[in-house]
């Protein structure tokens, strides 16, 4: 099966009521991995190279790796997605590689660190849609920003900085056209999230559920989604790691999310925990091992076991085979005729 839009993949996940991960990868065995849990699940599945990914890999053999994938998964329908494009080039470049999806994160200007205003992220994400849904691609925005850095991406901080403003995510949608919108609720990318199991005060669900309520529509995204649970944590701390004490997003507000209008869920550090336990353990408990194989597969094995649960939990398991991809350019026409809308529907306050 060639790689499918992300927003068919989205609006069947809306029909369906359940929410897809959206996984990071940068080499092999994560995306091995990925599809081994998607395969194991029957899950449809979205696949994502930030920036610092495809310089880490060389888009070529990222590129090259997710064909393989889908390849091999004819089964599985599979979205190939561009994590945090900084820049209309980022996200042009990636759609002239073969990405079926793209997120244009204008809520930061192009340095990647420094907040942008409303007007300039409504300008930049808009001239991004315009070159990407005459070519079926589909277009993640966000709006607000969130907390903490990951691959050299973010404003830092607390991600209670820059909470999204429901009336502004209305006109955003509007202005824009983006078929998926990326919401600050204060999480956080990377580990360190919350320092206790965050409640209200912290992570702004109140916020997500109004945004839903005025653009009942709209696919929406949580970022910094990772669950951080303690027995990964655990793990890399036994086998001498230096973890300190943490907390991220409970999987039980992401459900709360999924009955809200949440459609993609970001899940980076979980994968890059559950891993890096597993080569920890190896190398620890068996000191005399040399060859790379002997660590790797384990950690693709911890990888595919929780990228697994995820996709049990957000409750795309099972419905690989509810639908059939269309090509990007059939998508491309339902752009152009108007029978894929990109005009939100919004709800009065
Ligand atoms: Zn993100």
């Amino acid at each position: 099966m060639p790689l499918v839009s992300m927003r068919q993949l989205l609006d069947e996940a809306a029909k369906g009521g359940y929410g897809v991960g959206a996984f990071n990868v940068n080499d092999m065995e994560q995306i091995q991995a990925i599809m081994g849990a998607a395969k194991e699940t029957n899950s449809p599945v979205i696949i994502q190279a930030s920036r610092g990914a495809r310089q880490f890999a060389q888009d070529k053999y990222l590129f090259h790796l997710i064909l393989a994938a889908a390849e091999l998964n004819p089964e599985i329908p599979i979205a190939m997605h561009q994590d945090h494009g900084n820049s209309f080039e980022t996200c042009k470049s990636a759609i002239e590689l073969g990405y079926t999806s793209v997120m244009m994160d204008g809520s930061l200007k192009e340095d990647g660190k420094t907040p942008a205003t409303f007007d300039e992220n409504v300008a930049v994400t808009k001239k991004v849609v315009d070159f990407a849904h005459p070519r079926g691609v589909t277009v993640e925005g966000e709006i607000g920003v969130l907390g903490g850095v990951e691959d050299g991406h973010g404003a830092g901080g607390s991600g209670l900085e820059h909470i999204t403003d429901p009336d502004q995510a209305v006109e955003f949608a509007e202005r824009t056209g983006v078929d998926a919108l990326a919401i600050a609720i204060g999480t956080s990318h990377g580990a360190y999230k919350f320092t206790k199991k965050p409640d209200g005060s912290v992570l702004k669900m109140d916020v997500l559920i109004k945004i839903h309520q005025r653009l009942p529509n709209t696919h929406l995204v949580m970022h910094g989604s990772s669950s951080v649970p303690k027995d990964l944590q655990d793990i890399v701390n036994e086998y001498g790691g230096k973890l300190k004490e943490t907390w991220g997003v409970p999987v039980e507000e992401i459900q709360l999310g999924i009955r809200n209008g949440v459609r993609k869920i970001n899940v980076d550090t979980d994968n890059r925990l559950a891993m890096t336990g597993a080569i920890r353990k190896v190398l620890w408990t068996q000191p005399e091992k040399f060859d790379p194989r002997d660590y790797l597969k384990p950690a693709r094995e911890a990888m595919q076991k929780v990228v697994a649960t995820r996709m049990t939990q957000f409750g795309q398991a099972g419905h690989a085979g509810d639908y059939k991809p269309v090509s990007i350019a059939v998508i491309a026409k339902g752009y152009a005729d108007g029978s894929l809308t990109t005009k939100p529907l919004v709800a009065a306050r």
